[in-house]
């Protein structure tokens, strides 16, 4: 029998298929088991927990919904809840699949060649390879569009100049896919680079307040030769990449959902169990309250990041509505996770009790895929065909 948790208040197990609530039932009873015991001593010295990577290996979760090449071509929907019972329990490991699943095996998947997919995908999809995904640079965040690391070609392959920095798992991944400026056509294209590519070199970004145990860097292309063969021929502009993006909201929407479903658990046992003025803290009001609002906001973000995802699986969904997902559900799961930081007093800023973590988690979720700003204009401009990226001259 499927173990259900109070956060499901509105019982979406019933709208998902046996083959999603079983996914969901491996995640949970892996992250459970073996993960919340040891994360908090991984989160709080920034370190990858690279004992954690053969049992989500083992889950066989990665590549998601990519069809063949070893991947387990889960449907959307099932590929969305593995994430968020990842993150339900750790974000961090919830990011770590992320960034290599839904980002990197995803634009092999979408915009390589034959050749690269058989040679890249399935040891990704079993994670005995890592991946890592490459767009923000330095002085280009939000502007991603105007990056400038650069791709000149040269006979038998290209070579890449440039700067990046944020990018997730890149301090060890094997595989790195990078976008650079083409400097013949100055448009952006594709690359897979590896690990041991002469020239390049990833640094670990420290003293992050969320998701530690992630190894963000900040990687420098020096001159770095990539075989033509290591092109990836469906990015021939940013269009491609924003292909991949509205996928990824989708994807990340759930990452809130999972966080803000952990919290509520924790919030809902801990208000039973502390007394204060002799009575268990889920008797005052104001407690329940907070409790009720938690509860509301998982039950609308739940719906919405579902019904996202039915919008993909029938092939109707727009980038407006992916972006609207991920900024609005964000948005909601911050306020969830907040009052849940209250309702535990102290222990709500200790790493130890779920929450505090969690809190911390949830910043660069709300900022990372687009920032809530972006997404809204996304939105925006998709509602009202008129773009306001750029201010008012
Ligand atoms: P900026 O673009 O400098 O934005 C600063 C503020 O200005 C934000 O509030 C933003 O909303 C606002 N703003 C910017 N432009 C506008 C505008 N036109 N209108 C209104 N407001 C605006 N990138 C990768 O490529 N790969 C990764 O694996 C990756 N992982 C990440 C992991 C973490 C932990 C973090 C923090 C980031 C990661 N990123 C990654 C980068 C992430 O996508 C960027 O941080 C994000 O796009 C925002 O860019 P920025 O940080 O440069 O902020």
């Amino acid at each position: 029998d499927f173990p259900t948790c109070a956060s499901d208040y509105y019982q979406l197990d019933d709208l998902l298929t046996p083959e999603e609530k079983a996914i969901r039932m491996k995640v949970r009873e892996c992250m459970e088991k073996e993960v919340a015991p040891i994360m908090t001593k991984y989160w709080e010295k920034a370190e990858f927990p690279f004992e954690v990577i053969p049992k989500l290996g083992a889950l066989h979760i990665s590549g998601g919904s990519i069809k063949g090449y070893g991947c387990p071509g889960l449907s959307i929907t099932g590929s969305a809840v593995a994430l968020a019972e990842l993150a339900r329990v750790d974000a961090s490991c919830s990011t770590f699949i992320l960034v290599h699943s839904s980002l990197a095996m995803l634009t092999i998947a979408l915009c390589g060649s034959e050749m690269q997919k058989q040679k890249y995908l399935p040891s990704l999809a079993e994670l005995s390879t890592v991946a890592c995904w490459g767009l923000t640079e330095p002085d280009y965040g939000s502007d991603a569009s105007a990056l400038r690391t650069t791709a000149r070609k040269v006979e038998g392959g290209w070579i890449l100049d440039g700067q990046k920095r944020w990018i997730g798992n890149s301090t060890f991944a094997d595989v790195l896919v990078i976008f650079a400026r083409n400097t013949a056509t100055n448009q952006i294209n594709g690359f897979i680079v590896k690990k041991d590519a002469p020239g390049l070199q990833a640094t670990k970004i420290e003293n992050k307040i969320g998701l530690r145990m992630v190894q963000n860097g900040d990687i420098l292309l020096k001159n770095v030769f990539v075989p033509d063969e290591d092109r990836l021929p469906g990015v021939s502009s940013f269009q491609d990449t924003s292909k991949v993006l509205a996928v990824s909201r989708v994807m990340v929407s759930w990452q809130p959902i999972g966080i803000a479903m952990g919290v509520y658990d924790m919030c809902h046992r801990y208000l039973k169990e502390r007394k204060q003025f002799g009575a268990p803290l889920a008797a005052f009001q104001i407690n329940q309250q907070k409790l009720v609002q938690m509860l509301g906001n998982i039950q609308a973000m739940l719906l919405v990041g579902w019904r996202l995802c039915k919008l993909y699986e029938s092939g109707k969904m727009t980038p407006g509505q992916a972006s609207l997902g991920k900024s609005w559900i964000s948005l909601r799961a911050r306020e969830t996770v907040s009052f849940g930081r209250e309702l535990l007093g102290g222990n709500g800023i200790l790493a130890d009790f779920l929450v505090a973590k969690a809190f911390c988690d949830l910043e660069p979720i709300y900022t990372y895929e687009g920032t809530y700003d972006i997404n809204t204009l996304v939105t925006g401009r998709e509602i009202t065909g008129l773009p306001s990226f750029k201010p008012a001259t």
